[in-house]
């Protein structure tokens, strides 16, 4: 009896792990409550990770700019030439445009994730719109550039509110396939493991530059996702790769997984899935 009780438990964790219960962060100084995964199935504006056949990722950074922690983490890419996507907040991005303005100078990807990072999911078009377009004209004046991705706090946002957003400012919605779940503070060695234990190719990896933990687990975190063979885009050049790929098949369609000389294996490319799960 107790047997088949645990194993009704581990089911019931596996199903809820399945449906995403976990996400992205509240920031704690805003006191949201926990987040809530979106549906991600809007083919070509919706994507959790891209489907690539060499090991290229993205790794992104939410909820800044932080005065010191953002410009900390700006000179770790730059010691290894990676280029990462910020999802700024407007009114961080108002306080400090000069440290957005250096991101995009130094090739990093800016996208929109609100002014004040509320719950879209749960507000009116017309004060969604008025987050989006503030930000949007904040970070233009940054940086000379409108963004063309954003990212919904909480991941929270409608099917209706995808595809208009999508229609009226011509973004992609980014979500992620890796959380480390740094918001929570869990210390930088944790940090490290589950964003090397979840990171395959094509993944858009979650975390926040505005926690100490996470900027002191990036030097090791890059270092070994580099030992691992990955390299390192911004997430519009992520999708670029998936845009670009031949629609035909893999010549070797009998082998679903082929090992790369970095010892870890890539799926065979799907010729109908190019773009998000
Ligand atoms: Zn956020």
């Amino acid at each position: 009896m107790s047997a088949y009780r645990s194993l009704f438990f581990c089911f019931a964790t596996l199903i809820s792990l399945a449906l995403g219960l976990g996400a992205e962060p509240t920031p704690a100084k805003r006191g949201a409550a926990r987040e809530i995964r979106a549906t991600p199935d809007e083919p070509g504006i919706t994507f959790n990770s891209v489907h690539v056949d060499s090991p290229y990722i993205a790794m992104t950074f939410d909820d800044g700019p932080s005065a010191v922690l953002t410009p900390k983490l700006l000179d770790l890419l730059a010691a290894h030439h990676i280029k990462a996507t910020f999802f700024v907040i407007g009114e961080n991005v108002a306080e400090h445009p000069e440290i957005v303005s250096r991101a995009a100078r130094e090739g990093h990807e800016i996208g929109n994730h609100s002014w004040s990072h509320p719950n879209l999911g749960k507000m009116s078009d017309e004060s969604v719109r008025r987050q989006l377009r503030q930000t949007d004209d904040a970070i233009k004046s940054a940086t000379g550039n409108r963004p063309t991705l954003m990212r919904p706090p909480y991941g929270s946002i409608t099917a209706r509110e995808k595809r208009w957003i999508h229609d009226e400012f011509g973004y992609d919605i980014i979500l992620w396939d890796v959380d480390p779940y740094d918001w929570k503070r869990p210390g930088p060695a944790v940090v490290r493991a589950r964003i090397l234990k979840e990171t395959r190719p094509g993944s858009i990896v979650l975390s926040h530059d505005i926690h100490p933990g996470t900027i002191e687990a990036m030097p090791s975190t890059f270092d070994e996702l580099e030992a691992k063979g990955f390299k390192f885009v911004t997430v519009s050049e992520l999708i670029r790769m998936a845009a670009a790929r031949p629609s035909h098949p893999s010549p070797q369609p009998s082998e679903s997984v082929s090992p790369n000389a970095a010892g870890f294996a890539f799926p065979t490319p799907s010729p109908t899935s190019s773009q998000a799960r």
